[in-house]
């Protein structure tokens, strides 16, 4: 294990990211932002209906390979829609990575489920689809068409594989668990939109994907998210829960069952149509820029700089390295922000938090030794515009 000499790492950052202050992830709004907002506030359209939003859905089902889009308030509101159009009822289990954004595991939570924690792997950074199929040989029994987890007698409904920054999961090999236990996959692409797994955009490699268009993400619409599915029931009833579960009628207020307001205002749809456009140039900048990182760190010893899985082809939302050990790593934060160089730890993981430190798991060696020695790094499209 080599130390790490934090000020060459400065060096490295100065290098790549220019004079600080250097945010972690900003947006850029170099396109037609401007003009699509004027036009959706000139028409009145502002809210939940209008044209944006159709232009909005079109243009996300041909990026991400699907046949339908729907357009939401954010993220964690289209993985609840997503859940729940999947099958999770309460009192199911859904087994998701230890390793994710809070956002995946509360939605789990929506639905009156349990999340059940998975190990990572540590070339994707995402759930490991061998050690999940292990565990379930473990603890599940299959019966009728159903999973069960022998332990605590719960239906396991689905699993939510989440790309970690960008870096697609095995989702062959997953997809391949899923089906042999009779699992729902649920993809959490929130931080994924530009990836592709074996030449496929992710977001569409499962039953239903989820997106996430918050303002940190690779393109935003201020606030907002969308469901993603080939199937035109499933993307039917989509539209129908987030828009309160209205009855179409011409002037009756009829509801079929218990829906949500989670449809995408007009307006937010409009920032997103114009960001959509530009997604091909961000990617090219997001990758330019870990190939700048990449050269300016492979020289420095201690650490390593995180690359895309095998077959993929990653947007690189947050650039990340891995130190040798995990002495360093408060080290290594405190002195590059405080140098002015913006860069955050992992989440800390899941079954740490107190609403869901008593949810099953397996055993999280993987989650547990990224979580110690991971660090974020200046990812913003702009710094990969810089000559
Ligand atoms: C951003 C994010 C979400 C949720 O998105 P919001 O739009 O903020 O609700 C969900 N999952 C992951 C992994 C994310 O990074």
């Amino acid at each position: 294990m080599t130390v790490l000499a934090i000020p060459r790492l400065l060096d490295a950052l100065r290098a790549v990211c220019g004079a600080p202050p250097v945010a972690l992830h900003e947006p850029r709004f170099a396109g037609n932002e401007w003009a699509y907002v004027k036009e959706c506030l000139d028409s009145g359209w502002v809210s939940s209906v209008g044209a944006f939003v159709d232009r909005f859905e079109r243009q996300l089902a041909a990026q991400a390979g699907v046949r339908h889009a729907v357009a939401v308030v954010n993220g964690t509101a289209a993985l609840h829609v997503c859940l729940l159009l999947a099958g999770v009822r309460p009192g199911d289990e859904v087994l998701a990575p230890a390793l994710t954004f809070v956002a995946t595991i509360n939605a789990i939570s929506y639905c009156g489920a349990k999340p059940h924690f998975v190990d990572s792997s540590a070339a994707t950074l995402g759930l490991d689809p061998g050690r999940l199929d292990a565990h379930l040989r473990d603890i599940a029994r299959y019966r009728d068409g159903i999973c069960v987890n022998r332990v605590t007698g719960a239906p396991l409904r689905a699993v939510v594989p989440m790309h970690v920054f960008g870096h697609p999961v095995d989702m062959d090999a997953l997809n391949a668990v899923a089906e042999h236990w009779g699992l729902a996959v649920v993809e959490d692409a929130a931080e994924a939109l530009g990836s592709t797994y074996k030449g496929r955009p992710c977001g569409g490699l499962g039953r239903l994907g989820a997106l996430s268009f918050n303002g940190n993400k690779l393109v935003t619409t201020g606030g907002g998210g969308a469901v993603l599915t080939d199937d035109e029931a499933v993307a039917r009833h989509a539209k129908h829960l987030t828009t309160t579960a209205k009855r179409p009628h011409a002037w009756a207020f009829e509801h079929d069952e218990v829906g949500f307001n989670y449809r995408l205002p007009n307006i937010n749809a409009a920032l997103g149509v114009s960001q959509l456009e530009q997604l091909a140039g961000f990617v090219a900048a997001k990758r330019r820029l870990a190939e700048r990182y990449h050269a300016e760190l492979a020289g420095i010893g201690g650490l390593s700089v995180v690359g895309e899985p095998a077959g993929a082809s990653s947007n690189y939302w947050l650039n990340a390295v891995l130190l040798d050990g995990p002495e360093q790593r408060d080290a290594v934060l405190e002195a590059t922000n405080r140098a002015g160089y913006m860069t955050r730890p992992v989440w800390a993981l899941m079954h740490r938090q107190p609403m869901y430190r008593d949810c099953p798991r397996m055993a999280l060696p993987v989650a547990e030794d990224i979580e110690r020695r991971l660090v974020n790094l200046p990812s913003s499209a702009i710094l990969g515009e810089r000559p």
